[in-house]
């Protein structure tokens, strides 16, 4: 007798598929020995901005997919639509040929983008990040940036998972026994007011830790500092936006230094923060940025690298020189499934406004939540841009002192049992996993930003069981 290899018996009941995950599947991110006892939900379908599990409980989604991913929400025809076609024209092509959506969504993104006209396609943000340090390795074998390979990094910034990306990225959770990390990555302190690293305050710091990216490449040795990747407010890490005096300062700095100034914006690129990409917000033009989740809002996977004329230069000065070109490839980078998502995209946000809508919707959730602040003691901090908001929970506002992994835990289950998804950042420096992220899709109106807060409400109260 033969057996349905793609649909296994009893694949359509929920305790099956639950038995099916827990048998097979190594969950991003977690500790199975949890999971044993509390097996994990198992999504099988979203609209808008509500999900639906396998046992036909829904959830309003305030995380885009669980890591600010889906930004337009589910079930987007549209999306949908665009890919299909794209598919049956031709799903795949890679290497030196070319291929429409590739072209057609390369123009479109250049044009919103003000001095960044390549773009280099890739599947994750991870992958995406590595082309820019193999971009600055390379040039710094060139005559022009002979030695400039040292890439300096935040260390409250995520720049993905992969070893490269790792070793510029600050999180000790997710390094600790990776190591040893590669050479020539140089970490400096972060810019989070609320705990600033010099015990300093705004604005008689004189922006010390922008000045402190100055003294380390002073350091290390001008000629040796190649970049600095920085996300452009952190997101991992505890949505920490900068003050506006920091970029500007940091973009300075990398020009009187002949530093490249790349920009990871793999979350907060298309619109997550009320504008097209979050170093808008700061007036700064980096010569890389790096793009990844919001690209296709899930839809399909993609990444690109975008680099200005003059780096893409660089590579195709000497025809005579065999190693002159940049010898890397994606293979999924070839998948058009990804620029034609994107084109839809970009289409959605302009269509139905949802820059603006960002804008407007995020400053109610901050007002909003400052209201909850007056309530909750445990409040410590407000921080965000349009729909990228974190909420830093301490256990005494004069101490600072952050609320442990119980609790937090306690605060994310109760939301999640009463009907919501939230999310929280992860363990950077000093253990400061306790900030909860709030990252609704674009398309988020004020009866479910309400329904967000009321839940945050109930699950501080029931948690902390103290208000003022
Ligand atoms: N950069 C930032 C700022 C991120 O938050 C992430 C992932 O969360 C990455 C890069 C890595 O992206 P990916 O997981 O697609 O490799």
């Amino acid at each position: 007798m033969s057996t349905d290899k793609t649909n296994p018996p009893g694949a359509n009941d929920s305790q099956t598929l639950r038995q099916f995950d827990q048998q097979h599947v190594w969950h991003h991110l977690t500790q199975h020995k949890a999971l044993e006892q509390n097996p994990a939900l198992m999504i099988r379908s979203g609209n808008g901005m509500m999900v639906t599990d396998t046992d036909g409980n829904q959830y309003l989604d305030a995380t885009s997919g669980g890591v600010w991913t889906v930004n337009l929400g589910y079930g987007r025809q549209q999306i949908v639509d665009a890919i299909a076609k794209q598919l049956s024209d031709l799903p795949y092509f890679a290497g030196a040929l070319g291929n429409e959506p590739a072209a057609k969504f390369a123009k479109v993104l250049a044009d919103l983008l003000p001095n960044l006209s390549r773009i280099y396609y890739a599947s994750s943000g991870s992958e995406a990040n590595e082309k820019a340090y193999k971009i600055v390795r390379q040039l710094s074998q060139s005559s022009s940036r002979q030695g400039k390979r040292k890439i300096v990094y935040r260390d409250r910034d995520y720049h993905g998972t992969t070893i490269a990306a790792l070793s510029s990225s600050g999180h000790n959770e997710r390094k600790a026994q990776y190591g040893p990390f590669l050479d020539d990555f140089v970490e400096i302190p972060h810019c989070c007011c609320y705990r600033c690293p010099f015990n300093k305050t705004y604005p008689s710091c004189n922006i010390e830790c922008a000045q402190a990216f100055e003294s380390e490449i002073l350091k290390q040795g001008p000629d040796t500092v190649g970049s600095v990747v920085l996300e452009s407010i952190t997101a991992g890490g505890g949505v920490i936006v900068p003050v506006p005096e920091y970029l500007p300062m940091i973009a300075d700095i990398c020009k009187q230094y002949g530093v490249l100034l790349h920009i990871d914006e793999v979350v907060t690129g298309m619109g997550r923060t009320g504008t097209w990409f979050g170093f808008e917000h700061f007036n700064v033009f980096p010569d890389m940025i790096t793009l990844a989740k919001g690209l296709a809002g899930g839809y399909a996977a993609i990444s690109v690298l975008a680099t200005t004329e003059t780096i893409f230069e660089a590579f195709k000065t000497d025809t005579n020189d065999p190693l002159n070109y940049f010898r890397d490839i994606s293979t999924f980078g070839g998948c058009t499934a990804g620029p034609a998502a994107a084109l839809a995209n970009i289409d959605i946000i302009q269509t139905e406004n949802l820059l603006n809508n960002a804008k407007i919707m995020g400053d109610y959730f901050i007002q909003q939540l400052r209201g909850l602040a007056e309530k909750h003691p445990c409040i410590g901090d407000i921080r965000g841009k349009g729909l990228f908001i974190g909420i830093e929970l301490v256990d005494d506002r004069k101490t600072k002192h952050p609320v442990d992994e119980a609790r937090m835990t306690r605060v994310f289950l109760h939301c999640l049992q009463h009907g919501v998804m939230i999310g929280r950042s992860n363990r950077s420096v000093a253990g400061l996993n306790n900030v909860l992220l709030l990252s609704p899709a674009l398309i988020c109106d004020k009866a479910k930003a309400d329904d967000i807060i009321t839940a945050i409400d109930a699950a501080l109260t029931a948690t902390f069981k103290q208000t003022v």
